[in-house]
């Protein structure tokens, strides 16, 4: 079988036309300021999997981290990843030498899944099909890959407990490590306390990952200079103002608590003190309706969960007790400020909760009228996409530098579909040939004819598969050097990309797109296209 790196060039959606200009060629149409062109930068299209009629929509929600907020991985996943080390060390007694290893942040992929047994990390197709596999940092063989991961059409569902998803950016640095702890324990097994196993590393990492996150390691040093770890982006302000302006609710929900959220969002809005550091004004809030922070996705989109909602008092961040978001008398005289005042609040910040309670307080009645923007699929987008019947928008940050790599490498493209069909073509001959030398009542002298010109035929389709793997491993690199095209494993879409096609109804590369867009758009998907049309419709 033909060695294929996961390029997925001459798939089924090599029709991609984009009908918009490349950068830089005109100002880009901004509805968030008057005027404007109309031609959008092929980087920051927003695409649509499910038609979705803005109109119908009341209330757009976000998420914070990787969504409204994007970290930089170079320096915030390298936090992780440096407090996760001395974590292990420290905590869990792992070597001290671990404390010199460092981060490459540019290594793992989202998408990837971790074979937590026996330390693989595995990019697969849609159907599942593992296409590249990895040993630690070691490739592995076409053999042992088959030998795990088998042939057939049944195959293992390659999800938890067993294996761990790289589905959102906080991950890269507990992949990476976990390669390199394995990679580690091979060639030093000695140093491994004994009984440890690549699964067992692989709950240490998570754990003292999760840790950081819980511990402060992270938060501390982000609140002390976001400017380091966060991108600035100066257009979500004028996003959300449009939103708003166009009649609709907004909201935010998400898992961090107030403490960050607040510090976060005050970052993206600009509200720096004189020092770099950012001052609490809460300026921001008067952008949403309401926030909702330590929400516990994916739980929070539950209906039947039963997680009680708190009021949070922004200036001490106290919480009060609330009856479905009423504030309850407090017990006694200690009722914070926030019964005490009676001003009108644009925007009410609470804890927990669930999607009752949101839909409640936003005066939702169906929840086909809400939009939510989200960068994690089985956090913010699967169940509330599936079980809740809100509208998604997902936020693919790599999206940008893809599409523009797609449409540098058209003529690639092109040229390695002409190959792949020029190789089928002469495969085809062979076999026909090879066929026909099975007749009887073939003469001698037709049969040496038709055996030379087998000769000839695969010489020439050895030739063509060469040039044709060779054109593939060199575009496949431009995207990533071991893992290649994020929506592609080889011909086919990857895993990924296939939950983005089942679970957003929008997918697009930084959440502030939709200012490219009216706030009443109709989105419509493309045609879809199977392989029966390919030929017969011109693409
Ligand atoms: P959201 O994306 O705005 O909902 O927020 C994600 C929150 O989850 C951030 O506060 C992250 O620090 C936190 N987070 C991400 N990964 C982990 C983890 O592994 N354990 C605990 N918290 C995490
Ligand atoms: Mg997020």
């Amino acid at each position: 079988m033909e060695k294929d790196n996961g390029t997925g060039i001459g798939d089924k959606t090599s029709h991609f036309q984009p009908m918009t200009h490349m950068e830089g060629s005109q100002e880009p149409c901004v509805w968030s300021s008057p005027g404007g062109g109309h031609k959008i930068d092929i980087g920051k299209q927003i695409f649509c999997n499910r038609s979705l009629n803005m109109k119908n929509i009341v209330a757009v929600g976000f998420d914070m981290d990787y969504t409204l907020a994007q970290y930089k991985p170079e320096t915030f996943e390298t936090l992780a990843y440096d407090g996760t080390i001395r974590k292990l060390v420290y905590d869990l007694g792992y070597p001290e030498e671990l404390l010199e290893w460092s981060f490459d942040w540019k290594y793992m992929v989202r998408g990837l899944v971790l074979d937590k047994k026996r330390g693989n990390i595995l990019k697969m197709d849609r159907h599942k099909y593992v296409k590249v596999a990895y040993h630690g940092f070691k490739e592995m063989s076409k053999e042992d890959k088959v030998d795990a991961y088998g042939t057939t059409l049944i195959r293992d569902a390659f999800d938890e407990p067993d294996y761990a998803l790289i589905d959102t950016l906080f991950s890269l640095a507990e992949a990476f490590l976990f390669a390199q702890l394995v990679d580690f324990m091979d060639n030093n097994p000695g140093k491994v306390a004994k009984g440890t196993d690549y699964a067992h590393m692989y709950k240490d990492v998570r754990a003292a990952v999760d840790l950081c996150h819980r511990d402060g390691t992270l938060k501390q040093m982000v609140a002390k200079d976001p400017k380091r770890y966060i991108n600035e982006d100066t257009s979500i302000m004028p996003m959300l103002k449009m939103l708003r302006d166009s009649g609709r609710s907004t909201f935010l929900v998400t898992n961090s608590l107030w403490d960050y959220t607040n510090i976060v969002m005050s970052f993206l809005f600009g509200s720096h003190t004189p020092d770099g550091s950012s001052s609490c004004s809460f300026d921001w809030l008067k952008y949403f309706d309401v926030v909702i922070t330590g929400s516990a996705k994916p739980g929070f989109f539950h209906e039947d969960s039963r997680a009680n909602l708190f009021e949070v008092e922004r200036e001490s961040g106290m919480l009060l007790n609330t009856d479905n978001g009423t504030p309850m008398p407090q017990v006694g005289n200690i009722s914070p400020k926030l019964l005490l005042n009676g001003e009108k609040k644009t925007c009410r910040v609470f804890q927990g909760g669930t999607v009752g309670h949101l839909h409640k307080l936003l005066s939702i009645e169906s929840s086909s009228q809400v939009l939510y923007v989200g960068d994690h699929i089985y956090g913010d987008i699967l169940r509330s996409k599936k079980v809740l019947g809100w509208r998604t928008m997902l936020v693919v940050p790599e999206l940008e530098n893809e599409v523009k790599l797609l449409w540098g490498l058209r003529d690639m493209r092109k040229q390695l579909r002409l190959l792949r069909n020029q190789r089928d073509l002469i495969e085809d001959q062979i076999h026909h040939l090879k066929w026909s030398l099975k007749f009887d009542g073939i003469s001698d002298d037709k049969k040496q004819n038709m055996s030379s010109k087998v000769d000839e035929l695969e010489s020439q389709r050895n030739q063509v598969r060469l040039a044709h793997q060779d054109a593939q491993r060199q575009c496949h690199q431009k995207f990533h050097k071991i893992w290649g095209q994020l929506m592609k494993t080889g011909y086919q879409n990857s895993r990924f990309a296939h939950q983005v096609e089942r679970f957003a109804c929008l997918y697009t590369s930084q959440v502030s797109n939709l200012s490219l867009y009216s706030p009443d758009k109709y989105y419509r998907p493309s045609e879809d296209f199977m392989p029966h049309e390919f030929d017969i419709l011109p693409i």
